[in-house]
């Protein structure tokens, strides 16, 4: 029988793990956290498919390549958007909560850059049912979850064809192997890059993309950072693009619109950033929603900003900032979610799968992951690839590297250089960036990069050690952050999320 390993525990990695069992498989997922808390959770608005006339498939196709501005792959677009009924209708069938038109029907609210209402959701809560419903239906179907495992490195044999990965056992400090004979990561992005200035989870600092990398699979599109226009300002907790479809207004300080709330992201994101340039403070106003259509339709998005920001959406004005919210680089796959390496699958935001090219519209991230997941599965359980030993050496390898950090005493702080790398990105590679300023960037990341050997963990506990899993990510984080800030320098061409100024 086939092993297939899965690494990540999120939206991506359960729909492939369902899908791979259901081909015949044995699945194990392997996560960092418990899969119910992956960030896929925090998706709010909803997920996409051409349900109802007058939308149609090819409509959802020719909105998703004009917000790629040319950088998708139509065929891939195409495979997703037609596959984009049958993956609602599986996600219903297996349970998942959807809200409903007085009709019945699946409700569907428009998001910016869609030509008709076409995101189905679970009032601001789709990411979390829709992980929680793939969560039960995985553990029915027999699916091994092994949680609080950090992936170190993948293992390859001498055909260069990936065959397994060592991980760190966070409840214990022990490292493990885990041979397989095909690999999916699903690992997801690496927004965390810009700390405090994006909207996405802790875990979302590119760690399998790392991996991938450092055994030779090929990386793309890695300067394509899509920032949410509407974070809030003072936490970078996402408000929903929900809100403006339903209506939100974006306004400046003298309580002026200034742009079409419903562009795609990377374009309503650049007339707020031209806007607080020009000294403006910006808010979001859904006032006039009311009462009853917020309580209903958008129980989160209040609840979130009272909690973070002390303003409550019906009464006040909600201030915002774009945060980083989005990466569309990463592992380079095929149709069949294989990267360049035998054996090595990859899904979900980890991947470049050509479907959101310069800039993803919203919706489609959900969309690609159950979609995209479901042919990740179902072509890992089909390589044929015998399960190799993985060799002492290796294993041992990483205990004697791991033994040192535990001997060291560190002379720098690794939360200090996150936030300052994280202010430095957001400043130098945000929603502009121009030469210079991308050299100055790169050249603080080698920097950092030369003093590694000052940085260390002070905690040396073996037992729930949080300290060495942020250790790990701070390695990996500046890692992505040269991929990133290399990419963006090499890329002299303003489109979509990556606009350049010669300033
Ligand atoms: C606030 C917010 C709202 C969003 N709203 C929407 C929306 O409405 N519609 C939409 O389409 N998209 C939305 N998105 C984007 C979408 O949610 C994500 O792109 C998608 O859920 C990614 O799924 P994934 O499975 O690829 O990754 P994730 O859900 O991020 O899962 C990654 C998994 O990998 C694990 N992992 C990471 N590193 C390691 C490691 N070293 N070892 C072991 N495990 C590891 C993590 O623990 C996690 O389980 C939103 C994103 C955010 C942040």
């Amino acid at each position: 029988m086939q092993k297939v390993l899965i690494i990540g525990s999120g939206g991506a990695a359960l729909a492939a793990a369902v899908s791979a069992k259901e081909n015949g498989a044995e699945v194990i997922v392997v996560g960092k956290e418990y899969p119910t808390r992956s960030q896929t959770c925090m998706a709010q608005g909803g997920i996409n498919a051409a349900l109802y006339a007058p939308d149609s498939i090819e409509q959802h196709i020719a909105d998703t390549l004009a917000a790629a501005k040319g950088l998708a792959n139509e065929e891939a677009v195409t495979l997703m958007c037609q596959q984009a009924p049958s993956a609602i209708a599986w996600l219903d069938a297996i349970g998942t909560p959807f809200s409903r038109t007085p009709t019945k029907q699946i409700a569907q609210r428009r998001l910016g850059g869609a030509s008709h209402p076409r995101a189905c959701y679970a009032q601001d809560y789709t990411g979390l049912k829709i992980l929680h419903t793939l969560y039960d239906y995985a553990n029915k179907l027999g699916v091994t979850f092994v949680n609080e495992h950090f992936l170190l490195e993948l293992l390859t044999n001498e055909q260069k064809q990936v065959c397994g990965a060592l991980f760190y056992d966070i409840r214990n400090g022990r490292v493990e192997s885990i041979q397989a004979s095909s690999v999916i990561l699903a690992t997801g992005g690496y927004s965390k890059l810009y700390h405090t200035h994006s909207t996405n989870s802790k875990a979302a600092t590119g760690d399998g993309i790392v991996a991938a990398a450092k055994v030779g699979a090929k990386l793309s599109n890695m300067e394509f950072i899509q920032f949410h226009p509407t974070a809030l300002k003072s936490s970078s907790i996402l408000i929903s693009e929900s809100a403006r479809g339903a209506g939100g207004k974006l306004l400046n300080s003298s309580k002026e619109r200034f742009v079409d709330e419903l562009k795609p992201r990377d374009e309503v994101s650049l007339a707020i950033y031209r806007q607080m340039q020009a000294g403006q403070e910006i808010f979001l106003d859904i006032r006039h929603l009311g009462e009853e259509f917020i309580t209903k339709e958008l129980p989160q998005e209040r609840k979130l900003a009272l909690l973070y920001e002390n303003v409550d959406p019906l009464t006040e004005l909600l201030p915002i900032k774009p945060a980083a919210h989005y990466t569309m680089g990463g592992i380079s796959v095929d149709l069949k979610m294989q990267s360049t390496l035998k054996g090595l699958y990859a899904v979900g935001e980890c991947s470049e799968s050509r479907v959101h090219g310069a800039n993803r519209l919203g919706g489609n991230s959900l969309l690609e992951i159950i979609v995209f997941g479901k042919i990740a599965g179902e072509n890992a359980a089909k390589n044929k690839q015998e399960v190799f030993v993985c060799s002492e050496e290796k294993i041992l390898h990483a205990k004697e590297k791991l033994q040192k950090l535990f001997t060291k005493n560190p002379t720098k702080n690794i939360y200090d250089t996150r936030k300052t790398l994280g202010d430095l990105f957001y400043e130098k590679c945000g929603i502009e960036r121009s030469e210079k300023e991308l050299q100055t960037l790169l050249q603080k990341i080698e920097e950092i990069q030369n003093s590694l050997n000052d940085y260390g963990i002070e905690d040396k506990a073996h037992n729930y050690n949080t300290n060495i899993v942020d250790y790990f990510e701070f390695e990996n984080i500046l890692y992505i952050a040269k991929e990133v800030a290399t990419a963006a320098l090499k890329n002299d061409t303003s489109v979509g999320a990556h606009r350049r100024s010669e300033k």
